[in-house]
């Protein structure tokens, strides 16, 4: 049972469990990927909350056991003041694209540095430092990125085929000891975007 206090603060009850058994709520993996969360509807208002976060994942079957944190805790997570023994996520969106990750059966570390790429590719035409590449699942053509802040309110697609998530996994374990392979799997937080906080020096 979780509870969170809704917009018009009412508080919510909801019967969602921490951490969600993945193998035991087979439909869950697909609704979280399509960007949804378990939550309730709030009695007072009527609109549908979601679970709020922390909130961890499991999946024996998988191997999984992950804990999503929420994007306050960003700041601290960088400078590795999370103590969680699991690896960690931070924010919905990361949960979100996590989950489309784990249902095409890719790696996250391989993903991570193709968005690596394809964050400076895109930045190399660009004077924008907020630029992210984000998988948005699989199609006919292969792995499909949407690159987000490369301007104001507009965004690409970027299609990479099969093959190409196939040298990125063979590059990863030929470079296990370079960068930016190193620092990424530093810790329990992998995320390409702990690598601008570090290259900023703060
Ligand atoms: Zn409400």
């Amino acid at each position: 049972m979780k509870e969170t206090v809704c917009r018009c603060e009412n508080v919510v009850k909801m019967d969602v469990h921490d951490p969600i058994d993945l193998d035991k709520n087979i439909d869950m993996l697909e609704f979280i990927a399509n960007g949804n969360m378990p939550g309730s509807k709030c009695e007072a208002c009527g609109s549908y909350v979601w679970a709020p976060l922390p909130l961890g994942f499991t999946a024996k079957s998988k191997g999984l056991n992950f804990v999503v944190l929420p994007e306050e805790e960003r700041i601290s997570v960088y400078m590795g003041k999370n103590t969680k023994p699991n690896e960690v996520l931070l924010g919905y969106q990361e949960l979100f694209e996590r989950a489309r990750i784990i249902r095409d059966g890719l790696d996250p570390l391989v993903l991570e540095l193709m968005k690596y790429a394809l964050e400076a590719k895109a930045a190399e035409n660009s004077d924008s430092d907020e630029i992210r590449a984000i998988y948005n699942g699989m199609s006919d053509k292969g792995l499909v990125f949407h690159i987000i802040g490369i301007k104001a309110d507009e965004s690409a697609v970027i299609i990479l085929p099969k093959t190409s998530y196939e040298s990125s996994l063979a590059n990863m374990h030929k470079n296990q000891d370079k960068e930016p392979y190193r620092s990424l799997k530093k810790g329990n937080y992998h995320s390409i975007k702990k690598l601008d906080f570090s290259e900023n020096g703060e």
